[in-house]
Parts: C-alpha cells; sequence; structure tokens
C-alpha cells in the first residue's frame, strides 16, 4: 500500500491496547496493524503549515510556519505555560477561540510515563493528552472552569512533582514501580492551599494505559526527517506519539506535523 499526504499527529482511541490512526492527507493508516511490519517513509523536503497550509521551510511548535507561530492561538504562550493564560479577563489572540479552548473546564492531573509528573488539559482532552505522553498511569486532581486556575495549581505542585516527561526512559519502558497513585493524590489535597482545594476531583480512579508494542527498545535512538528523508524498518510498537524500530530507532510523528510524506508498508 502507499499513501501520500502532508501527517499529523496520531489519532489515539483508548482501548488495549491503545489504538493508533496516523492522518496523512484525506486518509488515515491504521497503525496497530502494521505492528511487526516493514514501513518505509520518504520526505522531500515539503512541509505546510498546520494552521494557514502555507509551504514552510521551517516548522515551529510542532507543525507552524513563523507568521501564525506569532499569531495563531494555537500557538499562544499559554499553551505550553496554562498559568499564563488571560482569558478569563476577555485577554487572548482570538477570544472566540479562547471561550472554547482557555474558558472550558480543565483537569490538572498526575501521570506516570516514567515517574510521576503533574500536568493540564482541557477536560475534553483525557485521555488522548495521557496517551500523547506515554503515561501508563494517570489519576484526576483538580477540576477548574478555565485554564489560568489549572495552572495556578499545577504552578504550586511543580514544587513536589516534575512537569516534564522523560521520554527516553518513558520509550524503554522504565516506569516507577510503587507507586500508588490515589495515595499520591491525597498528600496533594493536604498540600494545596484552602483556596485551590475546592476544585478537587472527586473521581480517584486510576486509570492504566497499555501501548501496542512488542519489543520496546533498549538504547533510544532519536531519528527524524530534517536529518534522514527515508526512514524505514520492522515496526516494533507505538507508544505516545513515537514509532518504534527493530533497531531501536524511535520516531517523534508529532514533532513531524505537516511534513509531506509518502508512506509504504
Ligand atoms: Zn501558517
Amino acid at each position: 500500500m502507499q499513501y501520500e499526504g502532508n501527517i499529523n499527529k496520531m489519532r489515539a482511541e483508548q482501548a488495549n491496547p491503545v489504538k493508533y490512526f496516523l492522518p496523512i492527507g484525506e486518509n488515515e493508516i491504521e497503525m496497530n496493524q502494521l505492528i511487526g511490519k516493514k514501513i518505509k517513509m520518504n520526505f522531500a523536503g515539503q512541509i505546510n503549515c498546520i494552521k494557514c497550509g502555507k509551504k514552510t521551510k521551517t516548522s515551529f511548535h510542532q507543525g507552524f510556519c513563523f507568521n501564525c507561530l506569532q499569531t495563531a492561538p494555537e500557538a499562544s504562550e499559554s499553551v505550553i505555560r496554562p498559568e499564563l493564560s488571560k482569558s478569563q479577563f476577555g485577554i487572548a489572540r482570538d477570544l472566540e477561540w479562547a471561550k472554547k479552548h482557555d474558558l472550558a473546564d480543565h483537569i490538572v492531573y498526575l501521570a506516570v510515563s516514567s515517574e510521576i509528573k503533574v500536568g493540564v488539559t482541557r477536560f475534553s482532552q483525557i485521555p488522548t493528552r495521557w496517551i500523547d505522553q506515554g503515561a501508563s498511569f494517570a489519576i484526576k486532581l483538580a477540576t477548574t472552569p478555565n485554564r489560568h486556575i489549572a495552572g495556578v495549581i499545577e504552578v504550586f505542585l511543580k514544587n513536589y512533582f516534575t512537569d516534564k516527561t522523560n521520554w527516553r526512559t518513558m520509550l524503554k519502558n522504565e516506569v516507577a514501580e510503587n507507586v500508588n497513585l490515589q495515595e499520591e493524590k491525597q498528600k496533594v489535597i493536604h498540600l494545596l492551599p484552602t483556596e485551590l482545594r475546592k476544585y478537587i476531583n472527586p473521581d480517584s480512579n486510576t486509570t492504566i494505559i497499555e501501548y501496542p508494542v512488542q519489543q520496546f527498545p533498549q538504547k533510544v535512538k532519536s531519528v527524524g526527517f530534517d536529518k534522514i528523508p527515508t526512514i524505514e524498518g520492522v515496526l516494533k510498537g507505538i507508544k505516545g506519539q513515537y514509532l518504534i524500530f527493530e533497531n531501536d530507532d524511535v520516531l517523534n510523528m508529532r514533532k513531524h506535523n505537516g511534513y509531506f510524506l509518502q508512506f509504504l508498508y
């Protein structure tokens, strides 16, 4: 089979294991069926901005041209740093966009992809966000009415937890053992200042996520289309937004949003 088109980050469906689909042009490739098989991807140098569609030499912030990086609401500062969201004061790059995205319910969570980390996402992005990070376990901590408050809680909790995913450790599947997220959540409730405790989410279930991986890499070797125009090999699994190949190469698909690829299997 052969497909051609601009790719976007893989769409994930929660299942045991997670089901992945790669959007390419007008199509979507069912990725799980390719595990154990040889795949080949060619990049001839064309990148189209995922916002405006224009050709761009360089992709900024996972898929934007330079102009959209500076103007698109999807590339606002508050996307990376939720506490900087000012939508609640009516200040945003695009207020209509902000109403749907920043002024919607948000979740502060703890997730374990290698060690415990704290994170923030829009309510509707659960569990997609956890899957994109390659988390094995996750628990909801708080529900807030906007992005800013979620960010304030996250900033407070960064005193106790990291907010970064160690993607190499995540890909090797070196997941912290003996972590009890329900206990961690109880600790968080005691740590939080009183005025933030009212946002605690009552759902104390731990979500367990399993990925379609036959073999985890021993030594992670990251590859990308900017340096290697043809990437091919036997696909051994998918975790987070990474394809894992037989020779321990790993490819971050999300980093290549907007890249025009030829995909063969
Ligand atoms: Zn653009």
